[in-house]
């Protein structure tokens, strides 16, 4: 699939929206740009400079963006930033084709790699994460070092190695956030703030994290910014990516700001430059620990839920599996204790001569049509399971025998009207038999007693002629 708004050799093709893009663009790098300027925390350079990986983050996830206007928008907000905050326009251009530069290469890069892996769901995922900030980090380093050595007042290797950690560092932190945040539609409300993979609520691991943050605080030594790591671990194997690379980004920035800034001293033989750079790369570095663990544990999370599935589904109708249908109904059984539930059992009837006519291809394709007017007749809480070949089988939690009854003969009717597409422009009706067993208040029939009884009924709408509905006594 081609997207029609993608560049083509450099060039929109829907120049329509370019002063839109370019707008969009310009003002998000322009406020990402100020903040990052006010975490400057010796005056110099940024702490923490989050806006290349933010270019880089919006044009792998809206490649429209990534056009001439779209990176002629950020050139301007980067530049309207630097000025408005008291930048001289020499070094503000220079920085700026550098940030610029060190985005694009990113892009280009990442551009290249499947889409599961710019999402960051694959187990090798961080680790081509790493390889592709490093080169962008690299590209923004040779072209800005010079300008950064002369904000320094030091030579060119100083503002290199300056530039390469503290942009490799921010690209780490940064761009796991922007890669993997759901789409806005896909968010619901309230926010499942610390749902973890499982589908429950556990704020343990985040509250671990901000205990972790407290004591690495109030610790001295350069050592103690990793005394959150164990706590980041567990909310790794706890929450979902995102959520985990926000948690990251929490801890980075705190140790970039916090730990790089004011709070601790570096020892008097070691000068502010160098004790900065090297711990903004050392919390990246710790940061992919984490993030590694929660993409391996995204991609595990996911293959046993679409194991789940197929173990729990049948493939052809995707009713409940036999086996599933029995433990589930089971299990509400014993937790209803004695009181009022139905159990149907449903049976296709003279299926063998819809294979003997039209095919066996045909009867599947009658199977799924059944399975599909009988879901659409049951209640949210109702379990519907197929047996084997064309018998099904439907439990009714909390249901009277009238409400049972009802809905039964309701699904007769409904598929003795559905006509069955057999290919070709064939139509073809089928009818269904089934026998009901009721399970009264204050009664304790097991599952096997009402699938016994059920049988027995169903035996007689077979005897009977077919197509009818009889409740067990
Ligand atoms: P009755 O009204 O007495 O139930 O007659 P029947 O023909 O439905 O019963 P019978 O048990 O003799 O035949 C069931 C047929 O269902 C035989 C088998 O070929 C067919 N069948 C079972 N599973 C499938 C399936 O998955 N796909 C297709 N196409 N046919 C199936
Ligand atoms: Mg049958
Ligand atoms: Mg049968």
């Amino acid at each position: 699939m081609t997207d029609d708004s993608r560049p083509v050799s450099g060039l929109p093709t829907n120049w329509a929206h370019a002063p839109r893009d370019a707008l969009l663009v310009a003002g998000v790098i322009f406020c990402v740009a100020l903040f990052g300027i006010t975490t400057r925390p010796l005056g110099l350079l940024a702490a923490f400079w989050p806006a290349n990986a933010v270019l880089l983050g919006m044009m792998i996830r809206s490649p429209h963006l990534a056009s001439i206007s779209g990176w002629t928008g950020a050139f301007a907000g980067y530049v309207a930033a630097d000025l408005l905050t008291g930048g001289s326009l020499g070094l503000t251009l220079w920085m700026t084709i550098a940030n610029v530069a060190e985005a694009a290469t990113g892009y280009l890069f990442f551009r290249r790699l499947p889409e599961d892996h710019q999402r960051l769901r694959w187990p090798q995922s961080i680790m081509l994460l790493f390889a592709v900030c490093c080169c962008a980090a690299a590209v923004g380093a040779f072209v800005g070092a010079g300008a950064a050595s002369v904000v320094f007042e030091r030579d060119f290797s100083t503002g290199l190695e300056y530039w390469f950690s503290t942009e490799l560092a921010n690209a780490i932190v940064v761009l796991p956030v922007m890669l993997t945040a759901p789409q806005l539609r896909d968010i619901g409300w309230p926010w499942p703030a610390f749902a973890t993979t499982e589908g429950t609520r556990n704020v343990m691991p985040a509250a671990a994290l901000a205990a972790s943050i407290l004591i690495g605080s109030l610790m001295e030594g350069p050592g103690s910014f990793a005394f959150p790591v164990p706590a980041l671990l567990w909310c790794a194997v706890s929450y979902s990516l995102f959520t985990t690379a926000i948690l990251t980004l929490v801890f980075s920035m705190w140790g970039m700001v916090i730990v790089t800034g004011s709070f601790a001293t570096p020892p008097a033989d070691i000068d502010l430059l160098t004790w900065g750079k090297s711990i903004r790369l050392a919390l990246a570095l710790i940061a992919l620990a984490p993030l590694a663990v929660a993409s391996v544990n995204a991609t595990r999370n996911e293959l046993l839920t679409r194991l789940q599935d197929s173990v729990d589904h049948d493939a052809l109708t995707r009713a409940l599996t036999r086996s599933t249908f029995v433990e589930r109904s089971e299990r509400l059984l014993e937790t209803a204790g004695p009181g009022t539930a139905a159990f149907l059992m449903l049976d296709v009837d003279l299926f063998k001569s819809v294979n003997d006519r039209y095919g066996h291809a045909a009867g599947d394709a009658a199977l799924v049509a059944f399975a599909g007017s009988v879901r659409q007749a049951l209640r949210k809480e109702d379990l519907f399971g197929r047996l084997g070949g064309e018998e099904f089988a439907v439990y009714f939690p909390r249901t009277t025998r009238e409400e049972a009854e009802e809905i039964a003969e309701h699904i007769r009717r409904t598929v003795e009207k559905l006509p069955v597409d057999v290919g070709n422009g064939r139509l073809v009706s089928i009818t269904v038999s089934g026998g009901l067993a009721i399970r009264t208040k204050g009664n304790h029939s097991t599952l096997d007693a009402l699938f016994a009884r059920a049988d027995a009924a169903l035996y007689r709408a077979k005897a009977e002629g077919r197509n009818r509905i009889i409740a067990a006594e």
